[in-house]
This record gives C-alpha cells, structure tokens and sequence, in this order.
C-alpha cells in the first residue's frame, strides 16, 4: 500500500484525481476502480507493487503493430479498473474487487498479488533480455503511482514503457505519462455517448480529448475497436469512428476486434466475418492507411505499404516476420514511403 499521488484533501473526505471520474472518497471507503481508498483521510493504492498477473507477452498481442514489431513486453497488471465494460475479458481481475469493504479488498489482494516493487520489475525485464515493459491486462490508471514509478526506473535503463489502456485520464495523469510512456493502444468503443454511458459506466467525450493530447504530444498511439453485434456495428457508427481517426491523423493505425461472448454479454453472437470486413473496408474509405483485424486470422493483420502496396511486415499468430520494410529508416524498402511507427529501440 503506498499513497497516492493524485488526490486532493476536501472537507469530509478526499477526491481521487487519476482519472475523469474525479471519485470524492469518504474514510474507509474505495473509489469506483476499487483499490484506491481513502485512509485517515489520505487516499491511498491498494494495488502498489502489488501485481496479480505478471507475464511476458509479444507486443502485437496489445495490440501495437507499428511499435518495435517482433519484440516482447514484461506485461504487468493489477486488480481493479474505472470502466465496468459488460464484456470484459479479464473481468476476474477488473471487477473481481468491486462491491467489497476496504478489509475484504486488502485480504483479497494481499491474498492472490505478488509483491514486485518497480525497481524488480525492470530487473526482471533486464534479467529476461526484454527491452520493453507493459502496463496491461487491467485498466493501468488505476495503478497509476506503481506503473510511473517503474516507467522512470526503466527509461533511465533504455527500456521502453507502453500502456493497454481506456484512456479516461484527467489531465494531472496524462501530464506525468506523456513523460514516460512511448507507446499506448487506447480502447476506443464507440462514438455513441449512450454506449459509454450503458455498457462502459463512463463519457465517452474525455477519451476523445485524452487521445487528442496524447497525439499532439507524441506519444505513439494504436486504438482499438471491439466490434459488437447491435451495439456499435452499424455502418453510421464505424464510419464515425473512422472518420474521426482519420481527421485527427490517418496514419494511426486501427485495429478492429473480433467480440466473443463474455462476461454480462453471453447472450450475444460472435461478430460475423463479413461485419469484420466491412468495418476494414469502411476504414480504408476514410482513408486510413493501416487497418488491422484482430481475433479473426487473416491476410488483414500485415502491414503493407499504404503507397504501393509491398508486403511490409507478415503476422501470422503473433508470429512477425520484417518483410520489405527497413526498419532503420522507417520506410517501405521498395518505393521508400514513411512508414509511421516506432521500428526499432533507438
Ligand atoms: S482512479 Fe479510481 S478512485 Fe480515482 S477517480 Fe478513477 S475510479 Fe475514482
């Protein structure tokens, strides 16, 4: 347990200021996310140096496609997450520390996470030989002190730092990541304030501007789109998702995911490949230059060179091989195009 960083004291309590939910915490209570808890009225993170899962993932599986491509990350994740998204795949570890007191969370985490301070995180990542560590799994905000901690210690040690994330940042966090973190896949799920507000329990209009921030800053962005069946798959709402990456910048890849019935949502279908399709198709008609399909095996997960159509970068289950595209320069080897992306550790 450590104190937080983002927080300020007010009268009869003291309000969390690591995300847009801006929680006002009674003493011994927790904030939405669950593990963040007001203590003689300090907040503190239940979940520092407090790792439930700790693995070594490729780096296309976050997705980041355009990022060191090939190379592993250290991923770490902790309990806890602001969003309560009705479909989550790791909701074990998102909500499983929801809706209990602040002694049943602290059993609960002490009793199934690890302690790994940063400093042995990024030992452990240097010990692997692995040169890039992720903030993943659960939402990362929530353990906002434990992942800045560690992205410090790493970056003085040349290793990259990249985030899995729903991007509800307030602005006092997004100051601190644009530091430290070089690369981050951002969940964008919809365009449909309704469905943020339904299906997600938050606004939809922060995380436009988060991303807006973390692009004017350059930080390298990859955002997500899980597609739904009835929710979010109708063509008006993929065109507005694409169009709306588009105007910010075409050259940000986006990834758009295969949903599997899970969690509160079992009741639906798989999305169908030819809505898989459409959506990629839909994508490439706002004029993005890369699109990716993702839980779906195809041709669709290569990258190719978006001016004369070479075959980049081949992906086949998480297995990458550099294809035509020179990785020191950034550019398709064949006609020399740009490629946007971060290629290599330099
Ligand atoms: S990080 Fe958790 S406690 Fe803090 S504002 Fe967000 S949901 Fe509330």
């Amino acid at each position: 347990m450590e104190k937080a960083y983002f927080f300020r004291k007010e009268e009869k309590g003291v309000k969390c200021t690591a995300c847009r939910h801006s929680c006002f915490i009674k003493e011994g209570m927790l904030g939405i996310c669950g593990v963040r808890a007001n203590i003689n009225n300090e907040l503190y993170s239940l979940v520092y140096a407090k790792p439930l899962a700790v693995a070594i993932d490729p780096i296309e599986k976050k997705p980041l496609f355009h990022f060191i491509p090939g190379s592993k990350a250290l991923s770490i994740g902790t309990f806890g997450c602001n969003f309560r998204c009705l479909f989550c795949q790791n909701y074990d570890m998102s909500q499983g520390v929801k809706g209990k007191s602040l002694e049943e969370t602290r059993r609960m985490i002490n009793n199934y996470s690890k302690r790994l301070e940063p400093e042995q995180v990024v030992d452990l990542a240097i010990m692997s030989n692995i040169e890039v560590i992720a903030y993943t799994y659960n939402e990362p905000t929530v353990f906002a002190e434990y992942f800045l901690d560690t992205a410090r210690i790493a970056k003085k040690n040349g290793l990259k730092n990249i985030l899995v994330s729903n991007g509800y940042y307030s602005e006092e966090l997004l100051k601190e990541i644009i530091k430290v973190i070089d690369a981050i896949n951002i969940d964008l799920k919809s365009m449909n304030p309704e469905f943020y507000k339904r299906i997600v329990g938050a606004q939809l209009q922060p995380v436009l501007e988060n991303i807006e921030y973390l692009k004017k800053h350059g930080v390298w962005l990859e955002l997500t789109t899980l597609i739904i069946p009835g929710e979010n798959d109708s063509r008006e709402e993929l065109s507005k998702i694409a169009g709306w990456i588009s105007n910010l910048d075409p050259d940000i890849p986006w990834h758009i995911s295969r949903f599997f019935p899970y969690y509160k949502m079992m009741d639906k279908q798989p999305t169908p490949p030819d809505k898989l399709i459409e959506a990629y198709n839909i994508g490439k008609e706002k004029g993005l230059k890369y699109v990716y399909l993702g839980n779906y095996p195809s041709d669709k997960e290569n990258t190719y060179c978006p001016n004369c159509g070479t075959l980049l970068i081949k992906r086949q289950f998480y297995h990458t091989t550099i294809v035509d595209l020179d990785i020191e320069k950034g550019e398709c080897k064949k006609c020399g195009e740009k490629i946007s992306g971060v290629w290599n550790m330099d």
